[in-house]
């Protein structure tokens, strides 16, 4: 039988329900990045991870473990330190230490370039501190030192049991490789193009690199892989290769995304589609910080990402429209922005005290069009008169007109009400005990 509704609305009556878009992850295996008594899962049934990396010098213990600090709050579950020499790596085990007494729960990274093999070797405190390393094939040495070097690479990760991310990036990728298959390029009948040549090097790269990291030993669930480029449909074409050849969990970003808006779309942009097909299951985003801004903007365009496309949900979200003529003021976009500061400020706090808050939906509005719709469908929302409107924004509240706010404090009392919400809906949660 057809859908009444579907009849109703003039449709064909065999067309088909619309399916609500899904993304399916990709099966993979599972790595479990480790320090002391904690896990942090990479691959398998684990949510998709959001990393970052620091950008202090790794030798100022302080400085490092505050800005480590600063993004495991803004929410990275893994931050990448850079250990480049000798004091660096005689520094890491003190920043552990300084993690752990400021209680940051987070795993260190180290990433490691050309004396890698030296310094695991050396520093073996450094080894253990850390808990998982970067190894980028195409930095390990050349000819005969390569493989001698990578392989006392994959050892120290062998014997402290650490996750091994095999990091390869177009702007590194191992020459030697590049030319050998350009070579065996030039014999084809039909020789592919340069791009072509480019992105199976690059997976090569990493898969070869694997294959020999489990042949010295290393256990295949302690490898993820990455293949870096900066550009979008470089990025997709080369992840695509990487999930269809491969099971290990794959780090996924763009490198060198570039600074503020380009960044943050070209990012967004390739991300999105990869994510969207279950592919990759922890992400960085390479911003640049624009002059004066905080390290955390990278923390936070990687959240977003992955709770527009719903795979996760951090922090509440605020729906505010973009305004047009029917407002000439500004005083929603102010709202919006202050209620936005606010949800964001307080949800390291509100994590543990209100379960649950994460998954709030505010709404704030510019006119009558759309903003009693859309309120209605927030958990909370408010729709501002626009121009020529009568004074008043009414207020809903699961779904329902609540009340109506006039004058010169709407902001401050709508603020409130918002508190209010929460507490009520979210407090109860940790009140009751069942
Ligand atoms: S809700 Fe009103 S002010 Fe906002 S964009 Fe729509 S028409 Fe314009």
């Amino acid at each position: 039988m057809s859908s009444p509704d579907l009849l109703d609305v003039g449709l064909p009556a065999d067309q088909a329900p619309i399916v609500a878009a899904q993304p399916q992850r990709r099966a993979t295996r599972q790595a479990r990045v480790s320090w002391g008594s904690h896990v942090v899962t990479v691959g398998g049934d684990a949510p998709v991870r959001v990393q970052s990396m620091t950008n202090t010098d790794t030798v100022d213990v302080i400085g490092t473990a505050i800005q480590v600090k600063e993004l495991a709050i803004a929410g990275s579950e893994l931050v990448r330190i850079t250990v480049n020499t000798p004091e660096a790596a005689e520094a890491v085990p003190h920043i552990r230490e300084q993690l752990d007494r400021m209680g940051i729960d987070v795993p260190l990274v180290g990433d490691f370039h050309y004396n890698g093999h030296r310094l695991l070797t050396d520093f073996p405190a450094m080894a253990q501190a850390l808990s998982k390393y970067r190894i980028n094939p195409g930095n390990v040495g050349k000819g005969d030192k390569r493989d001698r070097q990578f392989g006392m690479m994959v050892e120290a990760a062998a014997r402290w049991n650490k996750v091994v991310r095999i990091g390869v990036n177009w702007g590194s990728l191992d020459q030697e490789l590049l030319a050998s298959m350009m070579d065996e390029n030039a014999l084809r009948a039909e020789p592919w193009d340069a791009k072509q040549v480019m992105y199976q090097a690059l997976v090569s790269s990493a898969l070869r690199s694997a294959a020999d990291a489990r042949d010295i030993g290393l256990d295949a669930d302690n490898i993820i892989i990455s293949c870096k480029v900066s550009g979008v449909q470089d990025l997709i074409s080369v992840y695509r290769a990487l999930a269809a050849r491969c099971d290990y969990a794959l780090h996924l970003g763009l490198t060198e995304a570039g600074m503020g808006t380009k960044g943050t779309v070209a990012s967004a942009t390739a991300l999105a589609v990869l994510l969207q097909e279950g592919i990759g299951d922890t992400i960085r985003v390479s911003l640049t910080p624009q002059p004066g801004e905080a390290r955390t903007q990278e923390v936070v365009v990687a959240l977003e990402i992955l709770q527009s496309l719903g795979l996760r949900t951090f922090n509440p979200s605020v729906t505010a429209c973009p305004g047009c003529g029917r407002t000439t003021s500004t005083t929603f976009q102010e709202l919006a922005k202050q209620i936005d500061d606010f949800l964001r400020a307080q949800m390291p706090l509100w994590k543990a005290k209100y379960p649950g808050v994460e998954n709030l939906k505010v709404a704030v509005m510019g006119c009558i069009v759309n903003g009693p719709g859309e309120s209605k469908h927030a958990d909370i929302g408010i729709s501002l008169p626009g121009t020529g409107e009568a004074p008043a924004a009414p207020v809903f509240i699961d779904g329902e007109k609540a009340l109506t706010l006039r004058g010169e404090g709407i902001a401050t009392e709508f603020h409130q009400l918002v508190e209010n919400y929460i507490e009520k809906r979210f407090g109860a949660a940790v009140a009751d005990p069942h």
